[in-house]
């Protein structure tokens, strides 16, 4: 079995998924006997390398999440949609409910824009975003979803290790699958 290569990412989502991730705790001791983690937003930003899995958590709000999840798609062998937003949008997506220009004015205008017009404020820290926001696999093939809000540290384990095993993950045993 070979050593292999694990990034996480995240596009629209709240980073909770990756604080779930880092419960795992002492169990990332086993995760590095079999992988190398060689990507992480909590760690480093660098180019999405080649990757046997990549965890990825959030949905695809903008042009630029989705270059970038194309870009993840060419470059992983294993795409795990990774939580509730990654897999149906959820707390990323009530703003689909909206107008963009509204969910834009309520967010941003007043607090950091003096435009009475009310348009888009340009600040280059800001995505602009899409009208609607999309789960991943409305753009990209997803090879597994981890369900969750975020998804239990044991899950996000059980899963892992499977697939750094070679074996596909079973989320059918509710013992598996916790929550919360
Ligand atoms: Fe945050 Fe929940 Fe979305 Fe994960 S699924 S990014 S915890 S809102």
């Amino acid at each position: 079995m070979s050593r292999k290569k694990i990034a996480t990412v995240w596009l629209g989502g709240c980073s909770g998924c990756h604080m779930s991730l880092l419960d795992i705790d002492e169990r990332i001791l086993d995760v590095a006997k079999l992988a190398d983690i060689v990507k992480c937003p909590i760690v480093d930003g660098k180019e999405f390398p080649q990757v046997d899995i990549a965890l990825v958590e959030g949905s695809v709000t903008s042009d630029e999440h989705l270059r970038e999840i194309k870009h993840i798609r060419k470059n992983a062998t294993t795409l795990i949609a990774f939580g509730d937003c990654a897999v149906m949008t959820n707390v990323t997506g009530m703003r689909n409910y909206f107008p963009l220009q509204e969910v834009l004015d309520t967010s941003y205008k007043n607090a950091i824009s003096n435009d009475s017009e009310g348009t888009m404020p340009d600040h280059p820290a800001l995505l602009k975003l899409n009208d609607k926001v999309v789960p991943l696999q409305e753009v990209v093939n997803v090879d597994f979803v981890i369900p969750g809000c975020p998804p239990h540290a044991d899950t996000i384990f059980y899963v892992l290790f499977e697939f750094l095993n070679d074996r596909i993950p079973d989320l059918s045993d509710v013992k598996k699958l916790k929550y919360g």
